[in-house]
């Protein structure tokens, strides 16, 4: 597939699988994905797996996210992660804002924003996730609340850490329910995102974005998704807990 952007496909494990179980699942993946060399694929267990994980991947082509991180960089705040514990573990991207996070324990764009500055401040890289729900999408509030969320996650950063940002679109009512965004709707929401990183910043460094659609990503509907002008990847969670699928995915967006 000819891209004006690299791929970056993401599994987000979220909280499931044990060490054991994670690297049997790693296992699998450095087998079946040895040869890619066409996508950035990465891996985000939870953090009870990443130092094991992150030994397993070593001479791969698998690279590692965490799921969350400290706005903090050290100190009091009991049950945190902050970036230089990930760095232990040579973790490249941390994944912000995931609705999970947002709807659960109240992540604001305020707070996301403040998180991202971290990840950078560590030169790591975030993937800040972004999505309307069903309830929005059916009041015609999509736009608004993508502008809202884009603007307010995303505030403060500049052109060069923009470009190492990576945003994830995923429509609350996709996620893990076995329904996809179609076509159309995806590439209308990631083409207006791209649209808003011009206003914000300027047209060079939208176009060097990548956008993750995320949502019931699978084997099955991941060519179409990944053919679309302005998606650049995706962000999977129940697809990626095992091997066969997630490897599916990413050979099929080739
Ligand atoms: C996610 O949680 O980021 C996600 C996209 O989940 P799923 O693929 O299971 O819909």
């Amino acid at each position: 597939m000819n891209k004006e952007r690299k791929l970056i496909i993401a599994g987000n494990w979220k909280m499931n699988k044990t060490v054991a179980e994670s690297l049997d699942l790693v296992r699998g993946l450095k087998i079946d994905l040895a040869n890619v060399k066409e996508v950035d694929i990465v891996v985000c267990p939870p953090f009870t797996a990443l130092g094991e994980v992150s030994k397993a991947i070593l001479d791969s082509n698998i690279r590692l996210g965490a799921q969350n991180m400290s706005e903090h960089n050290v100190g009091a705040f009991t049950g945190e992660i902050a970036s230089v514990m990930l760095k232990e573990f040579s973790v490249r991207y941390v994944i912000l804002g995931h609705s999970e996070r947002r709807q659960y324990q109240k992540e604001t764009d305020a707070l996301i924003s403040k998180k991202a500055q971290a990840v950078h401040g560590a030169s790591l890289k975030p993937i800040v996730c972004v999505g309307e729900t069903l309830a929005e999408r059916e009041a015609g509030q999509t736009e608004k609340v993508l502008q809202a969320q884009v603007q307010g996650s995303l505030a403060n950063l500049t052109k060069e850490q923009m470009v190492e940002t990576i945003i994830a679109y995923e429509p609350v009512w996709a996620i893990g329910t076995g329904k996809t965004a179609t076509s159309a709707q995806a590439q209308e929401a990631h083409a207006f995102i791209r649209g808003l990183l011009v206003k914000m910043f300027d047209p060079t460094v939208a176009r060097k974005v990548r956008i993750q659609y995320g949502g019931s990503v699978k084997s099955s509907n991941a060519r179409e998704l990944m053919s679309l002008p302005d998606v650049d990847g995706a962000l999977v969670g129940g697809a990626s807990l095992e091997s066969r699928s997630f490897a599916d995915i990413i050979k099929n967006s080739i």
